[in-house]
């Protein structure tokens, strides 16, 4: 009998029971899709719980802030208890959870921004300058890739002579300047009070391995460690789970290393293998059972990742019994036939069989995929949502408005004061600059302290005669944000700019004023939640592009209808659908150009991990849909050859459709 009334046993397997009940320990259950890994996780988070474990000492990693948000509604329908206490989400949010506490520690204060990958962009710009580096041509690398360079030597923990030797050789004569690059943005990230996601990682890492104190604070803490989608962390986080869990040594990781699709960002499958070399006396558990599919939709699964070489050998059963339908191969014209089909289909689906909208997930390789479809699905008044493309927080006009709440909680940061005077008109990059020494040097800059006034602070610059009056303007602005020295609420602020000045910039400046006047709608509205716009700003950077954006799905399906899912593979990983479409299955789109012109067998696994991933989602249907031609490729490849991943499973097991659209 337990406080919570589950019956464990009933609700589980015997793998997954052992698991679920085993003594605190190092365990790793390591088992194929669908085979119910999540539900084994949310289990145990109850079973600890049952056996008094108080939330606050349980400690629950995942990939994504949705993934989290899944668990956290699953456990609570598990038990009684009030969850808050427990820590939850990606480990980018709970570094920065950390990191914001004691970011004194390491010459940071409470409140630094947070980078994305164009305020990086941004910042590289101001080091080359700085540095007097010329990047124009092909000579040097761009932002961009230096970004792209300086993520992979922390998340590889490659030295950077190794990856530009490896990866860059055409810019190995320029190996000193790509040095003093990435040691003048090391800098300005200090100086600024900003870090990058990568520093959310290493940074906590690095405190922790730092500070014993601090250190001995969280292990105690983190009784309990738990991680979902194990196969996918990197060297980075996974020092970070060893180091938090040495003390009580329960850490229980899941995983799957047929579903690996992160090396890029420095995650290895053979981390499944280490975890069993760094706790030789973990115990695992293996589930050979699939929940999820129908055994028609397991078989092409299993068929598909078999062609792979490297991986461990194991063959999931279905549990279910056989299904309605083969899953279908569908040839079709072309990519906007391909639109049409699919919102034909769903229609039938809808209509004829009572499958509800949220039931049907279209997945795709790459985001651009999905733009005919989603004009199409709009056009015939479909509800859908989208989990891929920019974040809603990365358009420009969101960060324009972000860019005041930004600088006048950080005043050191440069990237976002930047961003703001150069809205004002007759302000170039000169004058920004000089704006920003102007800035920098007085006292409030200096020891990061808000003003009484900025206003009075501010109309003593010299500013250029067309942009005065603006800058004025933004002055009292500024004022607004911080009245008296304190920080107004979020919503107070992003009132003050809008209304401010920025609809006119806005109206001004970009065509489609009435989208984005809402997107400044939705961001004010969401910003009602929180009190704290340090939390708040936290919060806007962390819906990371891996991640499903709140934001961006409410504007997509204002009525709050069950609505269809449109997301690149990659963000689907986890999740389950009745129905699912893979779209864009002929080699080039999926896989890649890119994958097949390096020709190499390991990013041509992954991306077969990534196919078994898109397949395995699918619960009762599947629809693989080939489109034959490209009207729009711009790389001539007019004619497309049906993906090579297709030749991969037995023919007998498709269906092919023979589908005219009218
Ligand atoms: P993925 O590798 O895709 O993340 P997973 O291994 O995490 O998959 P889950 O999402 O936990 O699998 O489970 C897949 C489905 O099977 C879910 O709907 C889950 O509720 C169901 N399921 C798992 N185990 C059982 C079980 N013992 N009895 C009944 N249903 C189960
Ligand atoms: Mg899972």
């Amino acid at each position: 009998a337990n406080a919570s009334g589950i019956n464990y046993a009933a609700e589980l397997n015997e793998q997954q029971l052992l698991a679920v009940t085993s003594r605190p320990g190092p365990a790793l259950v390591i088992a194929g899709a669908g085979s119910g890994k999540t539900r084994t996780l949310t289990h145990r988070v109850a079973y600890l719980l049952d056996q008094g474990a108080q939330p606050g000492s349980i400690l629950l990693l995942t990939f994504t802030n949705k993934a989290a948000r899944e668990m956290m509604e699953r456990v609570s329908q598990l038990v009684p208890q009030d969850l808050s206490a427990l820590w939850t989400g990606t480990f980018h949010s709970i570094g920065s959870r950390i990191l914001r506490r004691h970011a004194d520690e390491l010459g940071f204060t409470r409140s630094f921004s947070i980078l994305d990958r164009d305020d990086q962009k941004a910042m590289l710009k101001t080091v080359l300058a700085d540095l007097k580096i010329e990047v124009k041509g092909k000579g040097f690398p761009k932002p961009d890739l230096l970004a792209t360079m300086f993520s992979m030597v922390v998340n590889t923990e490659v030295s950077l002579d190794d990856i530009i030797e490896e990866s860059y050789e055409y810019f190995a004569h320029k190996l000193e300047d790509i040095r003093q690059v990435q040691l003048g943005y090391e800098a300005k990230k200090l100086a600024t009070n900003s870090m990058d996601f990568d520093d959310l990682l290493v940074r906590t890492l690095n405190l922790l391995q730092d500070n014993e104190e601090l250190r001995g604070l969280y292990q105690r803490k983190f009784k309990h460690v738990l991680v979902d989608e194990y196969q996918d962390t990197n060297s980075v986080q996974s020092k970070l789970i060893n180091l938090l869990v040495s003390k009580h040594k329960s850490l229980m990781v899941v995983g799957d290393d047929a579903q690996s699709i992160y090396s890029w960002r420095g995650a290895d499958m053979r981390n499944i293998l280490a975890f069993e070399e760094h706790y030789p006396d973990a115990k695992v558990y293996k589930i050979e059972t699939n929940y999820r599919s129908v055994p028609e939709i397991l078989e092409i699964s299993n068929a598909a990742i078999r062609a792979n070489t490297e991986q461990y050998e194991k063959e999931l059963r279905a549990v279910r019994e056989g299904g309605q339908m083969t899953p279908a191969l569908v040839p079709i014209e072309n990519t906007s036939m391909q639109a049409q089909f699919v919102c034909e289909r769903i229609q039938d689906l809808i209509d004829g069989d009572g499958i509800k909208p949220n039931e049907i997930a279209v997945l795709y390789r790459a985001h651009y995929q999905s733009m005919e479809l989603q004009m199409e699905l709009a056009h015939r008044g479909f509800q859908f949502e989208i989990t891929s493309g920019l974040r809603f927080f990365e358009q420009a006009h969101v960060k324009d408005v972000a860019a005041y709440i930004r600088f006048v909680c950080n005043l050191k940061d440069e990237v976002s004061f930047q961003r703001m005077v150069l809205m004002l008109p007759g302000v170039g990059a000169k004058t920004a600059e000089r704006l920003w020494r102007d800035w920098a040097a007085t006292e409030f800059a200096v020891r990061d302290k808000l003003p009484a006034s900025f206003s009075e602070l501010l109309l003593k610059f010299k500013v250029p005669a067309k942009a005065k009056s603006d800058w004025e303007q933004m002055a009292y602005i500024l004022d607004e944000l911080a009245p008296a020295g304190k920080l107004a609420s979020p919503s107070q602020m992003i009132y003050a700019v809008f209304e401010g000045s920025y609809d006119e910039y806005l109206k001004a400046t970009f065509d489609n004023y009435d989208s984005r006047r809402k997107d400044i709608e939705t961001l004010m509205e969401y910003s009602e939640k929180f009190e704290d716009v340090v939390d708040f700003l936290s919060q806007l950077s962390l819906m990371s592009s891996v991640d499903g954006d709140p934001a961006q799905q409410k504007q997509q399906n204002q009525k709050d209808e069950p609505a269809i899912l449109l997301s690149s593979i990659h963000q689907a990983k986890g999740l389950e659908w009745k129905v699912v479409f893979l779209i864009g299955l002929a080699d080039g789109m999926f896989p890649t150009g890119r994958v097949l012109d390096a020709g190499d067998n390991e990013s041509f696994e992954e991306e077969r991990r990534l196919f078994y991933v898109a397949l395995t989602r699918a619960k009762d249907q599947i629809y693989m849909v080939y489109p034959m031609t490209n009207p729009r490729s711009y790389t001539g490849d007019y004619v497309l050859s049906p993906s090579r991943f297709i030749d991969d499973i037995p023919e007998e097991m498709l269906e092919e459709w023979n589908v005219s659209v009218w």
